[in-house]
């Protein structure tokens, strides 16, 4: 497969996967002058090269996995959703909204989101907020407020193309993600529904390879949401058949992790708990331990 493919003047790098490291879809929006690029997340050689010029970037939100590239773009200026824009510029309030308040396990995530994921703090030049055009109105691009997954979290409308990104509502068998403390289960649920009735001929994600019209969307978001659901049900299920059981024991039985990736990964082990904690918060549940 191609590394990248066209539609208008629209340019998508695909984000490939390699081992355990995650990459997001990159989009090039050529405007004839100052290109602008949206979450330089890939590893193209195309994207490389692009860095030695100035363009606009636009971050979608403040993941490590959308803004792989943004260390390269030294001439350039920053965008983001106005919410996202402080953990962009700065790393301890990026580790803030992951929600890590162990000294020693900040340390040790700062230490890898500058050696391993190039993560650097940068200046932004401008924000965005829901139907805002994006840089420059004459682009054609237009925000879309999709809070949940973070709380700035944002689709994008390519006027162009009639093709909306709508970002980690990535339509994936794992499901929805709200693992930071910034997350919140509802807004994303919400965010899903409002998906569901923006115009728009095309749409695409940006963890997956594929340009879904309507009617390929709308099941799939059916079935995106309905994880949610089935992770309360799984985590009352266990409750019921557990009795009183601490939080850090409930985080071993992957109820939203495949269990077996769950016991030596004490990454995805803070983010199921993370995640296990929203859901008991929602349903009113205390494991008061
Ligand atoms: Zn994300």
């Amino acid at each position: 497969m191609e590394d990248h493919t066209r539609i208008e003047n629209i340019t998508i790098y695909w984000g490939r996967h390699k081992g355990p490291l995650i990459y997001s879809n990159t989009f090039v929006v050529d405007t004839g002058l100052t290109p602008v690029i949206v979450d330089p997340g890939g590893e193209s050689d195309d994207l490389k090269k692009m860095s030695e010029h100035k363009a606009f970037i636009v971050n979608t939100h403040f993941h490590g996995d959308h803004r792989r590239l943004n260390y390269l773009f030294t001439r350039s200026e920053f965008f983001a959703p106005e919410p996202d824009a402080p953990m962009l510029r700065s790393n301890e309030r990026f580790i803030d909204a992951v929600g890590i308040t162990d000294k020693e396990l900040r340390e040790q995530w700062l230490h890898v989101v500058r050696t391993i994921y190039n993560i650097t703090e940068h200046p932004v030049s401008g924000t965005f907020a829901d139907r805002d055009d994006v840089v420059d109105k004459s682009f054609g691009i237009k925000a879309i407020a999709l809070p949940g997954h973070t709380q700035g979290h944002s689709g994008l409308y390519f006027g162009s193309a009639s093709l909306t990104l709508i970002t980690d509502i990535d339509l994936t068998d794992f499901g929805p993600w709200y693992g930071n403390s910034v997350s919140d289960i509802d807004a994303f649920l919400a965010s899903i529904d409002k998906v569901r009735s923006l115009e728009s001929r095309y749409f695409i994600t940006s963890h997956s390879s594929k340009i879904y019209t309507r009617d390929e969307l709308l099941p799939l978001l059916d079935k995106f949401a309905a994880h949610v659901r089935r992770r309360d049900t799984a985590l009352q299920e266990l409750m019921k058949a557990k009795g009183a059981v601490s939080l850090d024991e409930l985080a071993t039985y992957g109820i939203i992790y495949p269990r077996t990736s769950l016991a030596n990964n004490p990454a995805l082990h803070f983010f199921e708990k993370k995640m296990i904690e929203k859901h008991l918060r929602r349903n009113g549940i205390k494991t008061g331990f």
